[in-house]
């Protein structure tokens, strides 16, 4: 079947006219901040640079980068660039890393937003005779009300469920034949699991493909879930302070996900030293958002740890792809002095479960000593196992987890569904450090 798009013109645009279309916004947007946003002005007389020296995307690297400290600092109106009375809606981060960041929206940022959201629905299939379940939550939190956008302006009879009350949904599902699911991975997993709990089988429903982001997840779960919900499962990145999910969606290929670069510039630097790094190269995730008007963040540093693409897709579109985002760089915890990253302990279970386990990390502290204990769900075939299975399991993963941390982790091997499920991003880590 040929591949359908939402916006050919913009999505297999050859490279020379996306560059140059990227940089006639990005002259345009730098110009807009220095008028708008004193905060900015500033940044950019620090560092010596003015408007006059933004002649395109190859003057991108002058520009001073804008951190979450920034808007943090800014919190609540310091970086609007446009009067409060010209924005129409207001979207605020999870704060799974801290303190909440609110973003601001014109009506055309909006329209711009749920543009890149419907351009993900289409590639993973969507089309005007869909019956979309948007089972992010709704609020706040840009996930519902992004997908919930770009359904709508598909076409598609939209399901705006939110997230919670599982059977709910799948009562839902079967009655109102959803064709796609929209959710978080986790969740989508959840709704996989209790999906056989109630006695059905993916032949029961009608979904066909699922959209998930808001956090990471693996290609094991990906298999999971595409199994338990007899589904094709795709992608979706973005962040509160770009927009919301739809700035990155997958197509076919399910191989990294395409970046909206009319839109946004996407640029990997050394987290370290902020160098710009070239494509193929790991690292942060910057974007310089060049057609939004009332929050036009400017080389926002991401934490997003990834690699950028310009090979060649068979879907046709010509957009840069980044590889799903595996860890944030401030998702780095600091056990007993070792850098450790969840991702890397996630991998180990992956290898000794051959599947992905439902975990929880859990970091104390009793006197000076760290204490790091790792529990890890059993399936129920594994719980049926002997003693003598269970054991040798716990000290494989043990062993493999001081192998690839250099410390040692209590591993402590609970009953099947004994870690709470999310509807929304996992928790994965619980430092009990922070709380004292
Ligand atoms: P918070 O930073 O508080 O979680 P957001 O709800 O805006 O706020 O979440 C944005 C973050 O979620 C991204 O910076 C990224 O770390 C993560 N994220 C979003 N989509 C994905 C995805 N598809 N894969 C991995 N991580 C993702
Ligand atoms: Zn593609």
């Amino acid at each position: 079947m040929a591949e359908r798009y939402w916006n050919e013109q913009i999505e297999t645009m050859p490279r020379d006219e996306m560059i140059k279309l990227q940089s006639e916004r990005l002259v345009k947007q730098i110009k807009h901040v220095w008028d708008n946003v004193p905060y900015y002005r500033k940044k950019m007389e620090e560092k010596g640079v003015s408007p006059d020296d933004i002649h395109g995307i190859e003057d991108l690297h002058k520009l001073p980068f804008l951190s979450k400290t920034d808007l943090r600092d800014g919190y609540p109106y310091g970086l609007l660039a446009v009067p409060l009375s010209d924005c129409v809606r207001i979207q605020s981060t999870s704060g799974t890393t801290g303190k909440r960041v609110v973003a601001f929206y014109t009506q055309n940022d909006v329209d711009m937003w749920e543009d890149c959201v419907a351009r993900a629905i289409t590639a993973a299939g969507g089309t005007k005779d869909d019956v979309v379940q948007v089972a992010y939550g709704y609020g706040l939190f840009t996930g519902g009300s992004g997908l919930h956008g770009g359904s709508h302006k598909v076409g598609c009879l939209t399901l705006p469920m939110s997230s919670g009350n599982t059977e709910r949904q799948i009562q839902f599902m079967i009655d109102l034949g959803s064709t796609i699911l929209c959710c978080t991975p986790s969740y989508a997993a959840y709704i996989g699991e209790t999906l056989a709990e109630m006695g059905y089988t993916p032949d029961d429903i009608k979904l066909k493909a699922g959209i998930f982001g808001a956090e990471p997840w693996t290609e094991e779960m990906r298999q999971q879930i595409e199994k338990s919900l007899g589904i094709k499962a795709f992608d979706i990145y973005g962040l509160t302070e770009t927009s919301g999910p739809g700035v990155a969606f997958e197509c076919c290929e399910q191989k990294g996900m395409h970046i909206n670069e009319d839109n946004f510039i996407a640029e990997i630097i050394d987290p370290e030293t902020g160098e710009p790094l070239p494509d193929g190269t790991k690292g942060e995730l910057v974007f310089t958002s060049i057609t939004k008007e009332a929050f036009p963040l400017i080389r926002y540093r991401t934490r997003d740890i990834c690699v950028l693409s310009r090979e060649k897709c068979s879907c046709g579109r010509t957009l840069v792809k980044m590889s799903k985002p595996m860890g944030r760089s401030d998702d780095m915890l600091i056990i007993k002095g070792v850098n450790v990253f969840p991702s890397q302990i996630e991998t180990v279970l992956i290898k000794d479960f051959k599947a992905a386990p439902n975990y929880q990390i859990i970091v104390d502290r009793i006197g000076t000593t760290d204490t790091f204990e790792i529990k890890v769900e059993l399936s129920d075939d594994m719980f049926s196992d002997t003693i003598k299975d269970v054991v040798t399991l716990e000290k494989k993963l043990s062993a493999d987890i001081q192998q690839i941390l250099g410390i040692k982790a209590k591993i402590t091997l609970v009953e099947p569904k004994s870690i709470p499920r999310s509807e929304g991003k996992a928790v994965r880590v619980i430092d009990k450090r922070r709380l004292v």
